[in-house]
């Protein structure tokens, strides 16, 4: 079975040491994948997030589970859209690795991934999966299991032709 995975699901029901949440700078939840999180969580999520004071954009910062099945949440502040010439791809990038040096700090063996800023953010799919794919592929000996969850199906579609069949879990 290979480390990275796609699958095509609600990461808020994933039984892994760590999701990854698509927070904003403030950290105080919102709409999608954010909201989905915080309510599945629990209250204490926000209050967890209260205490770390907001995140700046390209960085991640960590909390408990609470109410998940997952030990952790990493929030990871990806950019907004804006063209590409605001530095978004390497903010993006970095979002990612910020995530992933928590996760090992955290001794995770397992974490799972949305597409992040590809909501709101209006981040283009495509070039958000290479970026993710990217970084992915330089902690594959870190972790028994990276899972990219896809919530539309178009997101499914990018990573499955991009990390082939053999990587697709549904
Ligand atoms: P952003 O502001 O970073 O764009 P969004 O939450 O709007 O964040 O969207 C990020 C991605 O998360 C989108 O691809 C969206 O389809 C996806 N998403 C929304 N809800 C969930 C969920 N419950 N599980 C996994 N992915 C989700």
């Amino acid at each position: 079975m290979p480390v990275i995975k796609v699958i095509q699901y609600d990461i808020t029901d994933l039984d892994v040491d760590i999701i990854v949440n698509a927070a904003n700078t403030t950290l105080l939840g919102g709409g999608g994948v954010d909201g989905a999180i915080h309510r599945a969580a629990g209250p204490e999520l926000l209050e967890a997030c209260r205490k770390l004071g907001g995140c700046p954009t390209g960085e991640a910062r960590i909390t408990p589970g609470f109410r998940l099945k997952a030990k952790w949440v990493i929030h990871a502040v990806g950019p907004v859209w804006s063209g590409g010439g605001r530095g978004e791809p390497q903010l993006l990038e970095s979002c990612y690795q910020s995530a992933f040096r928590l996760a090992k700090d955290a001794k995770a063996r397992s974490i799972a991934f949305p597409c992040i800023s590809t909501g709101v953010y209006h981040y283009p799919k495509e070039d958000a999966a290479h970026t993710a794919l990217k970084v992915m592929y330089t902690h594959d000996k870190e972790f028994r299991s990276i899972v990219a969850c896809c919530f539309d199906a178009e997101n499914a579609g990018i990573y499955r032709r991009l990390l082939g069949p053999a990587a697709s879990q549904d």
